[in-house]
């Protein structure tokens, strides 16, 4: 088992101008579960097949433990990788296809025999072995490409969108055996997905890219509750954090006339700034409520153990703010309500209103 280090990693591809990864620094600590996660384009596949070898290196180096492989054969990497599609042999077997790598490695006959027996014990897949794969089910295959990784004992496992091909129940099942699977191996393993729910649910670590550019590497929690700036915080949760750019007042920033106290140091000299709050921050109450701020609800969405609102406010400026808020779904508010929406002003998140929206 080993760490991996990308050190200062750069991606051009010819005939573009933006590299699809720019400068990735990144450690993973040896037997971590880390999440590459971020919208279509961002780099996560580039990132995840350089250090598979499947890529060139533009610029600085890939490390599995202290070996430099940034030159060196995707073979002698000693890494296994689970591929959107399975890349299964449709004409072997499911023991066939497990055992494949091991005896083109030469692997004797009777240890490739066992090593496939305790993968399908693991997986559950003992008795499907003489069947080819396209007499299985989806969840069936993903289990024979897990299996496929997981004879080779190989020092690192890598997977690209692992569950995109299986429907959402399974895709749920399976994140959850894939994870301990993990945990019980303890094997280094790097996951890409552009699902922020896998990622929260599945890493020790997330890593959150955009265009090419690692915005932050924490702990599922942090990155929820300490988001480094405005994207990851629109990007991680479901529905996002309502994003308002809003003026700076005295003692604070005007959220539609709430002013949410603010510190000079917090707020500089800018004159707005973007607030961020979650929808679980925001409680929903009747009109006639003392505080919060006024609203009309434009859409309910039940879930059966939550109800999120969707609502809208009116800006004292005449702008309209769409807001966001999780409600308890015993008594929602209806379609057309005019309601009042206090947010928790000790819960807001502020940013820079600019590009870069720092925290
Ligand atoms: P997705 O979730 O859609 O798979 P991704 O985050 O995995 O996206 P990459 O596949 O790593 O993104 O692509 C990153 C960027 O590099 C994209 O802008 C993509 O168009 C570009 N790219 C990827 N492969 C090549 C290639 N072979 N030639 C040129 N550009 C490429």
């Amino acid at each position: 088992m080993a760490s991996i280090t990308f050190d200062k990693v750069t991606k051009l591809f010819p005939g573009t101008d933006k590299p699809a990864v720019q400068t990735l620094d990144l450690h993973i600590e040896d037997g971590e579960f880390l999440v590459l996660v971020g919208p279509s384009g961002c780099g996560k596949s580039t990132s995840l097949r350089m250090l598979a070898g499947l890529e060139d290196v533009d610029d600085g180096r890939i490390l599995i433990g202290d070996d430099d492989v940034t030159d060196v054969d995707p073979k002698d990497r000693d890494i296994a990788m689970v591929f959107q599609n399975y890349a299964l042999y449709p004409h072997m077997s499911v023991a066939e296809n497990m055992g494949f790598a091991l005896k083109l490695a030469g692997v004797p006959k009777t240890d490739i025999a066992d090593r496939v027996a305790e993968a399908a014990r693991i997986l559950d897949l003992g008795d499907y072995l003489d069947r080819k794969p396209k007499a299985l089910s989806g969840g069936q295959r993903q289990r024979v490409a897990m299996g496929r990784a997981i004879v080779r004992s190989p020092r690192v496992f890598l997977m690209d969108e692992p569950l995109s091909n299986l429907d959402a129940k399974l895709r749920v099942a399976t994140r959850t055996q894939i994870a301990s699977l993990q945990a019980r191996l303890g094997t280094t393993t790097v996951y890409v997905t552009h699902d922020q729910v896998e990622a929260m649910t599945m890493g020790d670590r997330v890593a959150v890219l955009r265009g090419g550019v690692l915005q932050q590497c924490a702990a599922p929690r942090e990155l929820y509750d300490a988001p480094a700036n405005r994207f990851v915080a629109g990007f991680m949760g479901s529905p996002a954090m309502n994003l308002v750019s809003v003026p700076v007042v005295d003692g604070g920033v005007s959220l539609a006339g709430l002013v949410v106290p603010a510190t000079r140091d917090a707020v500089g000299a800018r004159d707005t700034v973007v607030v961020g709050v979650r929808p679980e921050h925001i409680e929903v109450r009747p009109l006639d409520s003392a505080d919060g701020i006024e609203a009309t609800v434009d859409v309910i969405e039940e879930l059966g153990s939550e109800a999120h609102v969707f609502a809208h406010v009116i800006a004292p400026d005449g702008a309209r703010i769409d807001v966001v808020a999780r409600a308890d779904a015993s008594a929602p508010p209806r379609k057309g309500d005019r309601v009042r929406l206090l947010p928790d002003t000790s819960r807001a998140h502020l940013f820079e209103d600019s590009e870069s929206g720092v925290r």
